[in-house]
């Protein structure tokens, strides 16, 4: 098949279909690299959906973090309605592709992926909901506080934290667990610290939000609770056959054990995340600070 030149890119195949658009493969020819690019046809779109569009772009742009999808570059084509936004392409696919596998081979996720998962994803949540990177191993071990949050301070929550929007890149030492698909992010100052909006997908929604409550930070965490169980159960937390079941049991706050092949800390950091009560939920900070021996023993090795 013969490729196609457009953008200064090569245009390869198409990868999947958000629902904003075509998701597709293109190499930059400047540098070689392999990019994601989204295509956004937005002249069909009402207000709303334009507005998250727009959040999206600037929210990734003024995201830099290891562990989050890196937003290149957009352009716009305001003759043909269309956007191109370029990303980071992420070659190892995204979690949900991980836990259909395990699934169907009926084989545990190894612990020290799940971990993996977990710390990651506190290290791009911390960027996002204190404004600043974490600090760096030694300093989390010795010394780590909460970060000053100010009006000059801008948090952002994902709100829509689920397997298909972690994202896999390997290297050859290791996968590296990127958050992306920001579509449904929010950014707050402090003075606006609580928002009220209705958004998310059912299965990793928090219990306040479903209750249409404000939103804080937390409602993250409550998500990424779930994806993290989901890697040890092979399912979510709460099923139910009815959308109305599903909210009920979310409210409820109660879940089938993890398989007991999985250690204690695990059980006990799910069990920290998924609190329908918000003032025992744990904060990223507390988190990371819960595991930072964990990670200082990596890092020792
Ligand atoms: P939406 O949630 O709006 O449908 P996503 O951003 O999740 O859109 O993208 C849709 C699909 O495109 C994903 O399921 C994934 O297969 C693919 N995709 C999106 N971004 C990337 C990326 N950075 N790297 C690799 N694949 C991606
Ligand atoms: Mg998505």
């Amino acid at each position: 098949s013969q490729s196609r030149i457009e953008d200064g890119y090569e245009v390869l195949e198409l990868i999947g279909k958000g629902s904003f658009g075509n998701v597709r493969k293109v190499r930059d020819l400047e540098t070689g690299n392999l990019l994601v690019r989204k295509e956004v046809q937005y002249g069909h779109m009402n207000h709303k959906e334009r507005e998250q569009l727009v959040s999206e772009f600037r929210i990734l742009s003024e995201l830099k973090n290891p562990y989050i999808v890196e937003y290149i570059r957009h352009s716009h084509y305001s003759d043909r309605q269309v956007l191109f936004l370029y990303m980071e392409y992420c070659n190892g696919g995204d979690l949900s592709s991980i836990i259909k596998k395990y699934k169907k081979d009926d084989l545990y996720v190894p612990e020290e992926l799940i971990w993996d998962v977990f710390t990651q994803m506190l290290m791009a949540l911390y960027r996002c909901h204190y404004g600043v990177e974490v600090p760096e191993v030694q300093s989390i071990y010795k010394d780590f506080k909460l970060p000053v949050i100010d009006n000059t301070t801008k948090v952002f929550i994902h709100r829509d934290i689920k397997p298909d929007n972690i994202f896999i890149a390997k290297t050859t030492d290791r996968d590296v667990y990127k958050l992306g698909d920001f579509g449904l992010a929010k950014s707050l100052t402090s003075e606006s610290a609580f928002a009220v909006t209705c958004v998310g997908t059912p299965y990793y929604m928090s219990p306040e939000i479903l209750l249409d409550r404000p939103y804080s930070p937390l409602c993250d965490i409550w998500s990424l609770g779930c994806v993290i169980y989901e890697l040890c159960s092979l399912k979510p937390p709460f099923t139910a056959k009815t959308h109305l079941q599903l909210q009920k049991n979310i409210q409820n706050g109660e879940y089938p054990p993890i398989p007991n092949h999985y250690s204690y800390a695990l059980e006990n950091v799910i069990n920290k995340c998924i609190q329908v009560d918000l003032n025992n939920r744990a904060t990223t900070f507390d988190l990371i600070q819960l595991i930072n021996f964990k990670i200082h023993m990596k890092d020792l090795k």
